[in-house]
């Protein structure tokens, strides 16, 4: 048993339907491993803990999860079966403020992934110096399988089956992989449900990422993508060049992806190659894609697989294609031994969590590209998340132009850090922040003592 008395969970229970048959397809389609991602976690956490001599302590508490939970509870489809559903939450550590992080739908969720995606957001918020811990939910299911309908009562299923184990105070949930402000919404209200009358208007604090029309916050859409690239210009500043002049390519055009490259856009760089779950696409000329268009698209088929403004291209020669900056936004393990070897860019900037394998990390160490790693490059979200949970406590609704400039400048203090600390101790950026992560939760053990 974990802390607060929820049972430790080794794997999900196989799903079982309502008559006890064969698993269904969204059944089946579950189950997907990542054996070594949460071990990547701890790796890289003890590569920065030594590298600064950190309180062996430290490293003790954060190689395990506070406490995971794990359900599986029963959802009712349209055509009247029942079928049973696996999901987690994953806590990791509270000790900066209440666990935080997304929660995730996709046939490959696994408790391993889970608990890498949590640990990732401890480090993240510490690396942000804002006041949230980590944690990181799932449901094992291609949603792509469900109806609208069934997709809303699995959520809110999801949402009852975890009950007071997320909260306002406590642990707060926000979009990831394949949900969006729709599916907070629908949380939000699950969760209302749940509380006395008297006590509903908690409820808007237990989720980020909502609709504006209902408690969300506005910027938080794009909050991600506007991070990734508030931090390219940074380090187009740092190279004495400038956005406008460079050129780019994109893995995954969702929520992350596409926002990085309509706020590019904007800014004038160029999108020369994109690819998604559907396939891959490249620009006929240098002029480029357009992001606006081919989110439209996107929108309307689901993928960039059949965009009439580009040419269809193999997912070889998009990792090949000659830009200066690679924008994974897609999921972990995409830059690996192999395809780090093909790229040929000067700066990776990890809109997605987990990426670059350790394999690949060496080969962009040996090639002497750079990283913006993921717990800095992607912390807009969490850092807008945060905004949006202040707004829910005090009333308040912050515009367009304060939230942007907020993010600006959270993430221009924790650049300098990692920049500061890279040089001091001669690190990488990636060992460099979770080096100042893992400083900022030392000193608050440091201050309050373990307990008892
Ligand atoms: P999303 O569901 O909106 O988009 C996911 C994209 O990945 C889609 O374009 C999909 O086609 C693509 N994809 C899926 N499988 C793929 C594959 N095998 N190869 C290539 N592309 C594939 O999700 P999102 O919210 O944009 O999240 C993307 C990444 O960013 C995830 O790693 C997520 O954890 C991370 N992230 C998201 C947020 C956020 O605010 N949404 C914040 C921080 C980090």
């Amino acid at each position: 048993m974990t802390a607060n008395g929820t049972a430790t969970i080794d794997a999900p229970r196989a799903p079982l339907t309502s008559n006890g048959s064969a698993p269904s397809a969204a059944a089946r389609a579950g189950g997907g491993e990542h054996p070594k991602l949460f071990q990547r976690v701890r790796d890289q956490m003890d590569r920065a803990a030594e590298a600064i001599g950190l309180a062996p302590e430290v490293r003790t508490i954060l190689s395990s999860p506070a406490c995971e939970i794990g359900v599986n509870f029963p959802v009712k489809m349209d055509d009247g079966r029942v079928e049973m559903f696996s999901g987690y939450r994953v806590q990791h550590n509270n000790v900066l403020g209440p666990f935080k992080g997304g929660i995730r739908y996709h046939p490959d969720v696994s408790l391993d992934e889970v608990r890498a995606l949590a640990a990732w957001m401890t480090i993240k918020c510490a690396l942000v110096d804002i006041p949230f811990g980590g944690g990181k939910g799932g449901v094992q299911v291609d949603p792509s399988t469900l109806s609208r309908r069934e997709l809303e009562r699995m959520t809110r299923r999801f949402v009852y089956a975890l009950g007071a184990n997320i909260g306002p105070g406590y642990d707060v949930p926000a979009p990831d992989v394949n949900t969006d402000a729709r599916t907070m919404a629908w949380i939000v209200d699950t969760y209302a449900a749940t509380l006395p009358p008297q006590e509903r208007f908690r409820a808007l604090g237990v989720v980020t990422g909502k609709p504006v029309s209902a408690g969300g916050s506005v910027g938080r859409e794009k909050a991600t993508g506007q991070g990734v690239v508030d931090l390219i210009e940074m380090w187009a500043a740092d190279q004495r060049c400038k956005v406008a002049d460079l050129s780019y390519t994109v893995q995954g055009f969702g929520k992350v992806g596409s926002w990085a490259a309509r706020i590019l856009k904007d800014k004038g760089a160029k999108l020369l190659a994109v690819q998604d779950a559907t396939g891959a696409i490249k620009a006929y000329t240098s002029a480029g894609l357009d992001a606006d268009v081919l989110a439209e698209h996107v929108k309307k088929t689901g993928g960039v697989a059949g965009f009439a403004g580009a040419q269809a291209t193999s997912r070889e020669a998009f990792f090949a294609t000659q830009a200066d900056v690679f924008i994974p936004a897609a999921l972990e393990n995409q830059v690996t031994d192999e395809t780090a070897r093909l790229l040929q860019v000067r700066l990776v900037a990890e809109g997605a969590n987990g990426p670059t394998t350790t394999e690949g990390d060496a080969v962009l160490r040996e090639r002497h590209i750079a990283v913006l790693p993921d717990v800095l490059c992607n912390a807009g979200g969490v850092i807008v998340s945060y905004f949006e949970w202040l707004q829910n406590r005090s009333g308040a609704a912050w515009n367009a132009a304060e939230v942007d400039q907020r993010l600006r400048e959270i993430l221009e203090r924790a650049y300098a850090r990692v920049k500061q600390m890279a040089a001091d101790k001669s690190l990488d950026w990636r060992d460099a922040a979770y080096a100042v992560a893992l400083r900022r939760i030392e000193q608050v053990y440091g201050e309050r003592g373990i307990f008892p």
